[in-house]
């Protein structure tokens, strides 16, 4: 006997007519053909369930603040820095609150139920760490939060800097953050890396550093971070976000990085759609893409998420909290359209980016908590291809979104009076 029975789904891993029985908010039965013998029977044939989507890089603080109190005209992250030292000192917390529920609201219902946030802990007023700590809590029912004390003006740079990040830890955000390509020197740079990996050490919190956001070849603070990942004994537990300018550097110092993060145990966490939108600024043409080495790191074995980084802020006028569009710009800006990367892509805003911000019981197996997603699409590169609705999301095993199928009723002549797009448009010769 179940709570409820997804009947004849698909699974990411190609599996397809699977039935998957859920009991007391965990998924404890995946089997061909179970007895129809639950509280709830959902019919799921020829659908693809996911674990919920889980977004490991996101600015809670900023989200839906596009046009405040102006919009960024050159497009460049360090204006985006700029406009939002123009808005912070205006922030109130209740207005943050709101603006970050909205938010939540909306990537439930496109199956995102995990997000680490970093959270500006500039302005010691820190109304931004105390909103995103009020809006943790209120979410715990339906969405996992975790909070990066995140220290947007440096950790050097900014006058209270230091002493505002630890306040923010003190009060009790869950991950030390760091931004040491925008510290005033290279070596305040390399000091950053080395005083914030201290920090967590001393604090047995992980580390989630913007490292090395630009096109500078030769900004290689994630070497820095790297080694001080295996000094103190932090492996797996550190993630450096962006890492853009891997894009730039030359090769042979690349070959040498690469197995140095690998030792490291270093989670990579790539955000497509901001890094195609503001890296390469400065160039004229040919302009960089700006997207770190995704192929190459993953070929290395190295754990790659994606993150969606940015929703209608001052650093990016779009965004719909859809970690399938994510994997969708993934596909082009990394150049990794064959079935194979696609399922790579779909892993790095799943099991990867779970991965990356050390959630248990996550997953599609036997004995993982039931958060799950029904996609209107068949299997993982229609996912990824269509950005399908999301047409059910679970949490512990109870409904929390429905969306209906989109079916667009047609008038042509001899044609079909109505398609399903998740249904009528896969390629013949899919894995
Ligand atoms: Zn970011």
């Amino acid at each position: 006997m179940f709570d409820t029975i997804l009947t004849g789904v698909n699974l990411p891993d190609g599996r397809t007519g699977m039935d998957v029985g859920l009991q007391g908010g965990r998924i404890v039965a995946i089997e061909r053909s179970l007895p129809a013998e639950a509280g709830e029977a959902i019919d799921g044939t020829g659908r693809l369930l996911s674990p919920a989507f889980c977004d490991p890089h996101f600015h809670m603080d900023a989200t839906l603040s596009l046009g405040l109190p102006r919009m960024n005209l050159s497009g460049t992250l360090l204006e985006g820095i700029a406009l939002w030292g123009e808005l912070r000192p205006t922030l109130a917390r209740e207005a943050l609150v709101e603006r970050a529920l909205r938010y939540c609201d909306l990537a439930v219902s496109q199956g995102v139920l995990f997000i680490r946030s970093h959270v500006d802990t500039s302005d010691p007023r820190l109304v931004t760490a105390e909103a995103l700590i009020e809006v943790r809590d209120l979410v715990r029912p339906y969405l996992d939060l975790q909070l990066v004390a995140f220290p947007q003006d440096g950790y050097f740079r900014a006058p209270e800097g230091v002493r505002s990040l630890e306040r923010a830890l003190d009060m009790g955000l869950d991950v030390v953050g760091g931004i040491p390509h925008f510290e005033r020197t290279m070596e305040d740079g390399r000091a950053s890396v080395e005083a914030l990996c201290r920090l967590a050490a001393e604090r047995g919190l992980p580390v989630d550093i913007h490292c090395d956001e630009t096109d500078d070849p030769l900004s290689r603070h994630v070497e820095t971070l790297a080694a001080e990942t295996v000094r103190h004994g932090l492996q797996g537990r550190v993630a450096g976000s962006h890492l853009t300018s891997m894009h730039s550097m030359d090769n042979y110092y690349v070959s040498k990085l690469i197995p140095l993060m690998a030792e490291a145990r270093m989670n990579v966490i790539a955000n497509p759609l901001i890094n195609i939108m503001l890296q390469g600024r400065h160039d004229t043409y040919p302009k960089r893409r700006g997207l770190t080495r995704v192929r190459e790191l993953m070929a290395a074995g190295i754990n790659v998420a994606l993150g969606q980084d940015c929703c209608m802020d001052p650093w990016y006028s779009m965004g719909s909290a859809d970690m399938l569009e994510v994997a969708h710009m993934a596909v082009h800006v990394a150049q990794m359209g064959g079935i194979e990367d696609k399922a790579r892509l779909f892993d790095a805003i799943t099991v990867n980016s779970a991965g990356a911000m050390g959630l248990e019981g996550y997953g599609l197996a036997v004995g993982c908590k039931a958060d799950l997603v029904l996609l209107q699409a068949a299997d993982v590169p229609e996912a990824i291809r269509q950005k399908p609705t999301r047409l059910l999301v679970l949490r512990n095993g109870k409904v929390i979104s429905r969306t209906a199928p989109r079916l667009p009723q047609l008038s042509l002549p001899g044609r079909p009076p109505e398609i399903d797009p998740g249904r009528d448009f896969r390629p013949v010769h899919q894995g």
